[in-house]
């Protein structure tokens, strides 16, 4: 090995595609438009509907989210109506970059989110550093690690970007913030492949991901959000400037690695206005349960509403606090009902069933009559309009079934929905249920789609685009594989493609 790894993988945690590819072609983002015309490149097949941060867990371990039990950072705790925190270290499934460090090979891997990682010899970890879920403070391997971090790239100054609040200064200050935190990022990786040379290299961008939710409004005259006032702090496209940076630290890890590598890049999943009902979705239920449901935001909304006013530094340390015990208010309702709300993340919608056997005051049947109420209320939900526009607010209603299948299958949602993202939604209404306003507490402008991209180079392959798309689990296998590791019950499996024709792992 002559250069600084010998498989290196750089993450863009929800970096838009289409916007990638525009700009990449008008020569605003340099290296990202040369890796394209160098690479192998493809769609990726995420995790169907509920994608963003369970994609995560799926990429680490090669399976499914039904086998590896991670969809959301809040999820059903078992023998309950509540929520439990789910952490990196929850993930069911070992993490296929430990098994790589147990074969021998040295691996260093940097703010990879939700990885279940063991303090094995072979490896350098480098975890909270600047991630876009802050669940915990800094946290290396070895600890030694941790003040050389600091003193090298120093601590991130942004933490939670959801405690940003949509006024010009603070948004300005965060774009400022993830410009520079994307350029230390490549201090960063430079500073560890100087500590090579690395068997793997994995890295992930999430300044992306942070601007995308966060900046979304400020570049989109469309957007209800949007403030001329915001145009003149943040200029034309904040997002662009944010995607610049990345781009810039981007070219210095590649050039730092050479072309001796075999390289991976991977924009996750995209981001694009966030246009979705799920304010109104347990008033919706509500009112399909026969429940009564004001049109009108109760008690605790009026005070989450007056929370959200206060300037993030003062929220900080109470945020997961704040997000149990307004869960907690909700529990004691849930034991009464057929079926509720539970929390995904926002591109889409989870309801769960109250479920005899499962649910300790379970009141639907298991069987024909629970399969009969999920075929029922996929076709309320399905009648719902947007009031606005008259187009349908869900797009699909999936049963947790059919999309999670495996030893977790009953910590997830009975009924996952796909909000149709084309325009805001400010009401909704059906036969059923009448009419209710969506009003919404949450300051992203901007949010998840499901599209990824993967681009594959080394020397002996040669660049074009795959049709099709690959599936996410296929691509740690890839990265094990292109090392000599083979793995086994897994989902995914190595790419052939990502090989050269005299190279092609066997099917196993
Ligand atoms: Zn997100
Ligand atoms: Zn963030």
């Amino acid at each position: 090995m002559s250069g600084p790894a010998k498989v290196a993988c750089i993450t863009l945690d929800a970096v838009e595609q289409s916007l990638l590819l525009t700009w990449a072609k008008q020569g605003l983002l340099p290296h990202l438009g040369k890796l394209l015309e160098e690479s192998v490149s493809s769609e990726t097949r995420n995790p169907d509907i509920i994608y963003s941060g369970t994609l995560w867990a799926s990429f680490n371990t090669g399976v499914w989210p039904g086998r590896h039990d991670h969809y959301f950072y809040l999820q059903p705790e078992s023998g309950s109506y509540g929520l439990r925190l789910f952490m990196p270290e929850n993930v069911s499934v070992d993490s296929i970059w430990n098994t790589i460090a147990r074969e021998g090979r040295r691996v260093a891997l940097i703010d990879l989110p939700k990885a279940r990682l063991e303090h094995l010899p072979q490896t350098l970890q480098v975890s909270f550093w600047g991630e876009h879920e802050v669940l915990q403070p800094l946290t290396c391997w070895p600890p030694s690690l941790e003040q050389e971090v600091v003193q090298v790239v120093g601590k991130d100054q942004i933490g939670a970007c959801d405690l940003v609040r949509q006024r010009p200064d603070e948004l300005r200050q965060l774009r400022d913030g993830l410009i520079e935190r994307a350029k230390r990022r490549g201090d960063l990786a430079l500073a560890v492949l100087e500590q090579g040379p690395w068997d793997l290299f994995v890295l992930n961008f999430s300044e992306a991901h942070c601007a995308g939710h966060q900046l979304w409004a400020a570049r989109d005259p469309g957007h209800p959000e949007y403030k001329p006032a915001l145009r003149s702090a943040l200029g034309e496209d904040p997002l662009l400037d944010v995607y610049q940076a990345i781009d810039r630290s981007l070219g210095r890890i590649v050039e730092a690695l050479g072309r001796e590598a075999f390289l991976l890049v991977l924009a996750t999943h995209g981001i694009g206005p966030r246009y979705d009902a799920a304010p109104a979705l347990d008033a919706v239920l509500r009112r399909l349960d026969g429940i009564d449901a004001p049109t009108i935001s109760g008690p605790i909304e009026v005070v989450r509403r007056v929370w959200l006013q206060i300037p993030g530094c003062f929220r900080r340390p109470f945020r997961h606090v704040i997000d149990r015990l307004y869960d907690a208010s909700r529990q004691a309702e849930r034991a009464k009902r057929r079926f509720f709300v539970i929390p995904t993340t926002d591109n889409c919608g989870g309801i769960r069933m109250n479920l005899k056997g499962r649910e300790p005051e379970g009141q639907v049947e298991p069987g024909a009559p629970y399969r009969k109420l999920c075929d029922w209320l996929k076709e309320e939900l399905l009648a719902l309009k947007n009031v606005q526009t008259g187009a349908p607010v869900v797009t699909r209603v999936l049963y947790g079934d059919d999309l999670f299948p495996g030893a977790y299958r009953k910590e997830f949602p009975d009924l996952v929905i796909e909000w149709n993202n084309e325009a805001p939604i400010t009401a909704v209404r059906s036969q059923s249920v009448g009419e209710i306003r969506v009003e919404s507490l949450n300051p992203r402008t901007g949010d998840h789609r499901p599209k990824g991209l993967v681009l594959a180079r080394s020397n002996d392959l040669q660049p074009h685009f795959l049709q099709g798309a690959i599936s996410l689990v296929d691509l740690a296998p890839t990265l094990a594989a292109h090392l000599g590791v083979q793995l086994s019950g897994i989902d995914g499996k190595p790419v052939t493609e990502f090989f050269p024709q005299s190279a092609r792992p066997r099917a196993t």
